[in-house]
């Protein structure tokens, strides 16, 4: 950020760098941000994405993922009643997802050369408004950066070691939803997880059973949902065939 406001101070010639930094730390925001969701989200997902896409992910299973939060804790005098003098730990600023929306791509268009339209027509960059966006996007990061707390994920979650790989699986619970669906990152498991009262969730594994496709044999064998595929194989343990799974087509006649 230090490196921004540098090239701010500088003349038109410098705007470019300091677009190009603010351009990066609005990216590493967001890619911090989405490190705090490592368990729902895993890095190799988005490695490739721009923040804008990473950020929708993020609110598609966290609606306040680029909601600014203030902590506070207090001691409960009695059980279950709000306690009657809160200590503030802080405020979190965030990067939300409007700011991205409003300045990311427009920097990022700034930071390609003009075409030569619009240099032929003298239309060339607008400094002067790029160098006011460069500086409300400074001062929104800095208060970003500042915030006393840092990445809070707060929420209800489900968790559970899966049944397959026996990795952590660690799923965001929305209020008043009823049941959603979890995915190991490990393996190809995943699990239907419903409400099942009093706190409690209910983990239902999403597998099904398939027949070997020999008639005299039809050994049954357990397979994940996200398994099933046209072209995957496996060996019949029973009979030692090879069963593939593929579309088939059925056909109906002539309809008179
Ligand atoms: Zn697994
Ligand atoms: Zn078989």
């Amino acid at each position: 950020m230090g490196r921004a406001r540098k090239e701010l101070e500088g003349d038109d010639d410098r705007l470019k760098y300091a677009a190009l930094e603010l351009r990066l730390s609005m990216e590493a925001l967001t890619y911090d941000r989405a490190r705090a969701y490592k368990d729902e989200f895993p890095p190799a997902e988005y490695e490739t994405w721009q923040p804008r896409k990473v950020m929708a992910v993020l609110l598609e299973f966290d609606p306040n993922a680029d909601k600014d939060s203030t902590i506070s804790f207090g001691v409960e005098t009695t059980p279950g009643q709000p306690a009657e003098e809160m200590t503030m730990l802080g405020t979190e600023i965030v990067l939300n997802v409007a700011t991205l929306r409003r300045h990311y791509d427009a920097l990022g268009s700034f930071l390609h050369m003009p075409t030569l339209k619009q240099t032929k027509t003298g239309k060339t960059h607008d400094f002067e408004k790029l160098r006011s966006r460069c500086g409300e996007i400074a001062e929104y990061i800095e208060k970003v950066l500042a915030s006393p707390v840092h990445n809070v994920t707060l929420g209800s979650f489900a968790t559970i070691t899966c049944m397959e790989c026996n990795q952590p699986i660690r799923k965001r619970m929305p209020p008043s939803i009823i049941a959603v669906q979890a995915e190991c990152f490990s393996c190809k498991a995943s699990y239907k997880i419903s409400d099942s009262g009093g706190g409690q969730v209910n983990w239902e594994p999403r597998n099904h059973e398939i027949a070997c496709g020999n008639q005299d044999c039809g050994h049954k064998i357990q397979v994940w949902e996200r398994e099933v595929a046209a072209g995957v194989t496996w060996e019949c343990p029973a009979c030692a065939g090879r069963n593939t799974i593929v579309y088939g087509i059925k056909h109906e006649g002539t309809a008179t």
